[in-house]
């Protein structure tokens, strides 16, 4: 078996352990004869170990139970718009916190069903730090506060929970949930594509505060209508049964390995090993972005010589190490390293690193 160590900033590397058991239940699940795919979704077998998946999530969250937790089809890019169309009425606004990319393209997908007021953004900034909260210019009035919590692509991570008062929260969490504990009632909506810290793409997770599930939004059809997938535990149509159960295996992988809080020490350990590989290059290596507001998930640097970029993914390729080219927008490199990713995996870009500038420096 060759296994890399994969950077991927998603669909993501998965913890071994999970795609292992997979494999092993993959034609014959929990005694049924069949693999997990290949059975109805309102059976009782799959009905049970949804609700055990919903409990697991529960606990390692602590998420209390006037939140519904929903598995739906999708992506997150599917709720730049479903969250206005369930959170917002006809003429209402929401302010939109621009982070990076991510949070940019949530405002501007929300455009057509509600008035986006940009409140803060660093876009002036390149993105390389979190606008400072006493600058925000939030509406009483608004329908919610969007926020991206970390940005996959810019490499900004909030490392707080910013007081907003009364009106909801909704924070994407697509690239940050599952990496330490967070406190849920600190907002109204969190949701994320799985591809990251959870499973397989095409699942995504949405945890509501019910009373948010009372408001009326905008018309629509039934399939939009977050309240009509609480109401129906998630099946209000098939659901992605597959990557419920993937999602299953690591929620156990993650109360196994000690919970939230022994995942976010590795996290931290990880990402400053990365950190001071760059900032102790002399330069060779950068990443410009706000030490405060550094991303624990995704790394971007650059090469002092972009001229070095090819030879430095070639190389990095031949050693096992995969993924590490940077998202186009930024060029240069960037290293994701979710939950699945060991600290053995840091250790190894790391001395590639320290290796690849001995000998191109
Ligand atoms: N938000 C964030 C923070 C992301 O990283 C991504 C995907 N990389 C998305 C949204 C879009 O997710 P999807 O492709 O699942 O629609």
């Amino acid at each position: 078996m060759s296994r890399v160590w994969n950077f991927s900033a998603g669909p993501a590397a998965l913890p071994l352990p999970v795609l292992e058991r997979a494999q092993r239940e993959l034609l014959d699940w929990n005694g049924s004869g069949a693999s997990v795919m290949e059975q109805s979704h309102r059976g009782k077998r799959f009905m049970a170990m949804a609700a055990q998946v919903e409990a697991d999530l529960r606990e390692l969250l602590d998420i209390p139970d006037d939140y519904a937790v929903l598995f739906e089809q999708g992506g997150a890019t599917q709720h730049f718009a479903q969250i206005p169309m369930n959170l917002a009425g006809e003429g209402d606004s929401a302010d939109y916190i621009v982070t990076g990319h991510w949070s940019e393209k949530a405002a501007s997908e929300a455009a057509p069903y509600v008035r986006v007021n940009v409140a803060a953004t660093s876009k002036a900034d390149g993105y390389l730090r979190m606008p400072a909260r006493a600058t925000w210019n939030l509406a009483s009035a608004a329908s919610y506060v969007h926020m991206a919590t970390n940005e996959t692509i810019h490499g900004v991570q909030f490392q707080d929970v910013p007081e907003v008062g009364d009106v909801p929260l909704v924070a994407d969490m697509s690239s940050d949930i599952l990496s330490g504990p967070i406190d849920v009632r600190r907002f109204g909506l969190i949701y994320a594509g799985a591809q990251k810290n959870i499973g397989p793409s095409g699942l995504v997770l949405i945890i509501i505060r019910r009373d948010l599930l009372q408001r009326p939004g905008r018309p629509m059809a039934r399939i939009f209508r977050y309240a009509e997938h609480a109401a129906s535990d998630s099946m209000l149509n098939t659901p992605n049964t597959w990557g419920w159960y993937l999602a299953g295996l690591t929620f156990q992988w993650l109360k196994e390995g000690g919970g939230l809080a022994a995942m976010a020490e590795r996290n931290r350990e990880k990402a400053s090993l990365l950190y001071s590989a760059i900032d102790g290059s002399g330069g060779f290596y950068r990443n410009p972005i706000d030490p405060a507001v550094r991303s624990r998930m995704n790394v971007p640097f650059t090469l002092h010589d972009s001229a070095l970029d090819a030879s430095f993914l070639q190389e990095s390729e031949a050693a096992g190490l995969l993924a590490l080219k940077g998202h186009k927008a930024l060029g240069g490199m960037r290293a994701s390293l979710y939950n699945a990713v060991p600290l053995q995996a840091v250790q190894a870009l790391v001395g590639f690193m320290r290796d690849f500038a001995r000998r191109h420096g």
